[in-house]
């Protein structure tokens, strides 16, 4: 079995992941295992975090790793918040004030200016000087809504408006999340590229 270290501690993405590779010949440990410090997210892109993050794994566990950064752009605020999604809202950021002060600074914006989109990079480093690392990409649209619906997901997901569904994404089931959603995109495409 390949050892592979999943740089997050996040124990939904590590649980999800886990999933994911039940029936494959790779044994997933998280980072804690190893006591692996956090390392400050500099980056300006996605795909830059999650390879500062699966770069960090590796080189402080000699393993091969995987990492993932996502986040929400919305239009009208030029791509805002992004790479800063988590802390929008300042370093005690949560869920609610992210979501509040997205709410006020779309307030004014006419809907059909309210498009968004999360997007979800995953990482897979075979080694700390890996130079070409398998980098995975997902997104998916949506409309910022000025009111919560839903109780499901996480995150900026009881105001994501899926116009094709009808409902946000905190709407949908777990299972139709993972399906249609940025970071499932990413995870598909990750199983067809990783070294077998
Ligand atoms: P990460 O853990 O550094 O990737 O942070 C991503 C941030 O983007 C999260 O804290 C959320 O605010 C937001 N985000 C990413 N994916 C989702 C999603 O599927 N639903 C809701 N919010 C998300």
């Amino acid at each position: 079995m390949r050892k592979l270290v999943i740089a997050s501690a996040n124990t939904g993405k590590l649980r999800e992941l886990s999933q994911l590779f039940v029936n494959l010949d790779y044994q997933l440990y998280p980072q804690a295992d190893f006591d692996v410090p956090e390392v400050a997210e500099t980056g300006t892109t996605f795909v830059e975090n999650a390879i500062i993050k699966a770069r960090n794994a590796a080189q402080h566990t000699g393993f091969a790793a995987l990492a993932d950064d996502s986040g929400i752009e919305v239009d009208a605020l030029n791509g805002a918040p992004g790479v800063y999604s988590a802390r929008f809202s300042g370093p005690d950021a949560t869920d609610e004030t992210n979501n509040a002060l997205l709410v006020e600074k779309l307030r004014q914006v006419p809907e059909r200016q309210r498009g968004a989109r999360y997007r979800a990079v995953i990482v897979y480093m075979q080694n700390a000087a890996d130079a070409s690392p398998v980098i995975c990409e997902g997104s998916w649209e949506g409309i910022i809504l000025l009111e919560p619906h839903g109780t499901g997901g996480f995150g900026y997901d009881p105001y994501f408006y899926l116009p094709e569904r009808g409902c946000t994404s905190a709407e949908l089931s777990a299972e139709l999340k993972n399906k249609l959603s940025h970071r499932g995109q990413a995870l598909r495409q990750l199983l067809e590229r990783l070294p077998q």
